[in-house]
């Protein structure tokens, strides 16, 4: 089996999304690429987190060509692999449908620094137009905006972290999904103060050496 290692990864922490209330039934999806073979790993499109396994994740090079695996990939693999072929910093993406993430992106705005948390995505996780899920347009919008932020909110639609490593992504959705939250309460309660640009540069400097060093399976 090829990739033995991504494909336990994948089943890993597609469990870990489900068990963080990140995604809920077949929602979301993950992968991790392999910079030296030039492949990537994706789960299985409408599979059930807690029912894969090892075998049902899905190898595939960057041009959507399938390498290894039975079942049909994710309908997001675009976006999976126009990121890979984008940013050569990350090794690994994950998609949510979180709640409160996903209730800003259905507002159509972005999600501002309204918690110096937001830092996991840059000074902010910015918004990517509507396109139907699974559409070359969709990978396209997320590539037009991207730039070099962890994040990107999918407008009506959900959020994409990508990070160095698998745990690094999955930090991300976790991490925003709270900012998303205490922002939708914030703007319930009254009006956000947000925190100023060079503060928050100041966050993402200190977070590059924040916790362990290296990437976090
Ligand atoms: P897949 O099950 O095909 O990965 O699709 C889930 C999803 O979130 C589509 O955007
Ligand atoms: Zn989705």
């Amino acid at each position: 089996m090829l990739l033995k290692k991504e494909r336990e990864l994948v089943v890993e922490y597609g469990r870990k999304l489900l068990r963080a209330g990140l995604t809920t039934g077949t929602g979301g999806n993950l992968s991790i690429v392999n910079r030296e073979k030039g492949f990537m790993a994706i789960s299985a499109s409408g599979l059930n987190y807690l029912d894969a396994t090892p075998k049902d994740v899905v190898l595939m090079d960057l041009d959507g060509n399938i390498v290894e695996g039975e079942r049909k990939p994710s309908s997001e693999h675009g976006f999976h692999s126009i990121l890979y072929k984008q940013r050569e910093d990350i090794n690994a993406v994950v998609h949510t449908h979180s709640v409160y993430a996903t209730t800003v992106a259905c507002l159509n705005m972005e999600l501002p620094a309204v918690h110096y948390l937001v830092g996991f995505s840059g000074r902010k996780v910015p918004l990517a137009p509507y396109a139907t899920f699974g559409s070359p347009e969709l990978a396209g919008y997320v590539a037009e905006t991207i730039g070099n932020y962890n994040a990107v909110l999918l407008a009506n639609h959900g959020l994409i972290t990508v990070g160095k490593a698998i745990g690094n992504a999955f930090d991300a959705a976790e991490e925003l999904e709270l900012v998303a939250r205490i922002y939708i309460q914030a703007l319930s309660a009254g009006k956000p103060v947000l925190v100023p640009d060079e503060e928050m540069d100041r966050v993402i400097d200190k977070f590059s050496t924040y916790g362990q060093a290296g990437g976090k399976e």
